[in-house]
C-alpha cells in the first residue's frame, strides 16, 4: 500500500498489541502498541509507512498519534493494568519538545490512565538532534512517571555512554542475530558488555524477536527480565488473559534451569578433579619448596597436556617466578616475567582472597589473553598463605574437555 494512501484510509487504522512476559512472574506484563491498517479484508504494517522519508513529518505524527489514541482508548475500556509500550521517533518528538505527545497523554490521564504505566520507546542510535536537548526532554517527560525503554541497544552505532546518560528503564535488544547470521564471539561479547551496563544503571533488559525455543533460552540466561517475540505472542488487535503462557513459561524455564545446573555441576567436577590433580603434583614436588623456578618448570613437564603458561604470584600479585611458556617445540622460561605485579587485573584480589580463605583453587572465566589473542581459563591454587600458582589452559584443552567452554 501506498504510503499516501495511509492517510486516506486513517479510520481503517487499528492497533495493534504484542505481549510482553516476565521472568519472573512468568505472565503478561504489558503490550508493544504497533499500528496496523486493514486493505481488503489484509491487515498490513504501518511499518513502511513510519520508515518512509517521502512522507513528511506531520503525516508521521499525526499517524502515530491516531495509533496511540485508539490503541489508549482500547486501554481505557479493557482496564488492563500493564505497561504499555509507544514507539516513537526520538527527531519527530523533538520537533514540539515532547509537547504534543504529552498533552495527548495526559488527555488520557483525565479519564483513569495513569502515566507510570507509559513507556516510551525510542530507538538512540538514529537520533540525528541535539543530545542535550533531548535528555532534558525525556527528563521532562519522565517527571509525569513516563519510563523509556531505548531499543536496538548493542546494534549498529549504539554509544554505551549516551544510553549510560540516558539511564532508561528498560534497555531492548533483539535477538534476530542469533538466527539469521551465526554471530561470532564478538556479538555475545557486546550483548554481555550491555547486561553489565543494565546492572550499573539499574536497567532492566527485554529481549525480543524470540522466534524459537533457543533464543528463550539465550535471553533467560544473559539476565533477560523481559521477553517478546512470535515464539511467545504474535501481535493482536486483543488483549491476552495474564496466565496465558505461565505453565508454558515454567516448564522451559525448569529445563533451562536442569541444564544450566548439570552445566554447572559438571564444570565444578572437573574443576575438582584438576585441583586434586595439582595437589598431588605439589606433593611429589615437595623437595622443590622454596625453588620456585624449578618447581614450575617440573610442573610445565607434568601439565604439558593442559597448560600453556605457569607462574608464581605473591598474595600482592608480584610474580616470584618468571614465566615458563609453552612452545610448539617445547618449554621456555620468561625470566623477565620476575617481579610483575597482576594486581590491577579484574576479580584478582577477590580471587587471592578466596582461595585463601577456602584453601582451594579456582577456574577463571573464559577470557581472551592479551598475549596470545586465545580464548582461555586460568587455574589459580594457593601454595600457601603467601604463594599462588597460576596455570593458563589453552582454548584446545578446554574444547576437549566437557562444560569448559
Ligand atoms: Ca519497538
Amino acid at each position: 500500500m501506498d504510503s499516501l494512501d495511509i492517510l486516506t484510509n486513517a479510520e481503517h487504522i487499528i492497533p495493534y498489541f504484542q505481549a510482553v512476559y516476565s521472568a519472573d512472574e512468568q505472565t503478561v506484563i504489558g503490550y508493544e502498541i504497533l499500528g496496523r491498517i486493514k486493505v481488503d479484508q489484509k491487515v498490513e504494517s504501518m511499518g513502511p509507512f513510519f520508515l518512509d522519508d517521502s512522507v513528511p513529518e506531520e503525516y508521521k505524527i499525526e499517524m502515530d498519534d491516531l495509533v496511540l489514541k485508539k490503541a489508549l482508548e482500547k486501554v481505557l475500556e479493557n482496564q488492563e493494568n500493564v505497561l504499555l509500550f509507544v514507539n516513537r521517533d526520538a527527531d519527530l518528538l523533538m520537533i514540539d519538545q515532547g509537547e504534543s505527545f504529552l498533552s495527548l497523554l495526559k488527555e488520557f490521564q483525565g479519564k483513569g490512565l495513569k502515566l507510570n504505566r507509559v513507556v516510551l520507546e525510542m530507538t538512540e542510535h538514529t537520533f540525528k538532534g541535539d543530545f542535550t536537548r533531548l535528555q532534558h526532554m525525556l527528563t521532562y517527560l519522565r517527571t509525569y512517571g513516563i519510563k523509556l525503554s531505548i531499543e536496538n541497544a548493542g546494534q549498529e552505532s549504539s554509544n554505551l555512554d549516551r544510553i549510560g546518560k540516558l539511564s532508561p528503564e528498560i534497555l531492548k535488544i533483539g535477538l534476530q542475530p542469533l538466527i539469521t547470521t551465526s554471530p561470532d564471539q564478538a556479538y555475545h561479547n557486546v550483548l554481555h558488555s550491555i547486561s553489565l551496563l543494565a546492572r550499573k544503571i539499574g536497567a532492566t533488559i527485554l529481549y525480543e524477536d524470540i522466534e524459537v525455543d533457543f533464543q528463550l533460552q539465550y535471553a533467560w540466561k544473559t539476565g533477560g527480565r523481559y521477553f517478546q517475540g512470535f515464539y511467545l505472542s504474535r501481535p493482536n488487535p486483543e488483549f491476552l488473559e495474564q496466565n496465558v503462557l505461565k505453565e508454558k513459561l515454567a516448564a522451559e524455564f525448569h529445563h533451562f534451569i536442569q541444564r544450566e545446573k548439570r552445566k554447572i555441576e559438571t564444570f565444578q567436577r572437573a574443576a575438582a578433579d584438576f585441583s586434586q590433580r595439582i595437589q598431588s603434583l605439589m606433593a611429589k614436588n615437595k623437595k622443590l619448596s622454596g625453588q620456585y623456578d624449578n618447581l614450575i618448570k617440573e610442573l610445565a613437564e607434568d601439565l604439558s597436556d593442559c597448560s600453556f603458561r605457569i607462574y608464581i604470584c605473591n598474595e600482592d600479585g608480584f610474580q616470584q617466578t618468571g614465566n615458563i611458556f609453552k612452545l610448539e617445540n617445547g618449554w621456555v622460561t620468561q625470566p623477565e616475567y620476575y617481579m610483575k605485579n597482576w594486581s590491577w587485573r579484574p576479580y584478582f584480589l577477590e580471587n587471592i582472597i578466596r582461595m585463601r580463605t577456602n584453601k582451594k583453587g579456582y577456574f577463571s572465566d573464559l577470557y581472551r589473553d592479551i598475549e596470545t589473542g586465545e580464548t582461555i581459563r586460568t587455574f589459580s591454587f594457593p601454595i600457601d598463605e603467601h604463594l599462588y600458582l597460576f596455570i593458563d589452559l589453552p582454548y584446545t584443552y578446554l574444547y576437549e574437555q566437557e562444560g569448559m567452554l
